[in-house]
């Protein structure tokens, strides 16, 4: 399956529909979730188009990679998250429940948020 130049990520990194942005640099932009699941709710996306993690993790440069990671440290640390402690999770294709088809990692934190898995 090609990357979807018209998912709503795609459309945010081109400007033509907002976000309530958090953080921003050359390849990464970090957002907040539009339906938090959580106190604190971001999303970090790398700007290149990317389906999934899967497809970021073989094909994006080393750049893009040390940015991406270093990207969600940042904006963690900024949000008071590693102390107490924050999840970071990716969901990559159908099992996963994957819905917006360019790649992202949700951070969630405030509050102790349980088990990963509800069952
Ligand atoms: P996933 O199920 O991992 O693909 O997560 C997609 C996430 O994108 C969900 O948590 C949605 O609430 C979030 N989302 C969808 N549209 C927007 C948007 N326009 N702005 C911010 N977050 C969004």
């Amino acid at each position: 399956m090609p990357y979807d130049p018209n998912n709503v990520f795609a459309k945010i990194i081109r400007g033509e529909i907002p976000c309530k942005k958090v953080y921003e640099d050359e390849h990464v932009l970090g957002f907040y979730d539009i339906a938090p699941q959580a106190p604190v709710h971001v999303l970090v996306i790398p700007k290149g188009a990317y389906i999934d993690f899967n497809d970021f993790s073989q094909n994006a440069s080393a750049r893009e990679v040390e940015f991406f990671v270093r990207a969600v440290g940042k904006i963690a640390r900024e949000l008071d998250l590693p102390d107490p402690g924050y999840r970071l999770l990716t969901n990559n294709g159908a099992n996963a429940g994957q819905e917006v088809p360019h790649f992202h990692a949700h951070i969630c934190g405030g509050k102790p948020l349980g088990r990963m898995l509800a069952n």
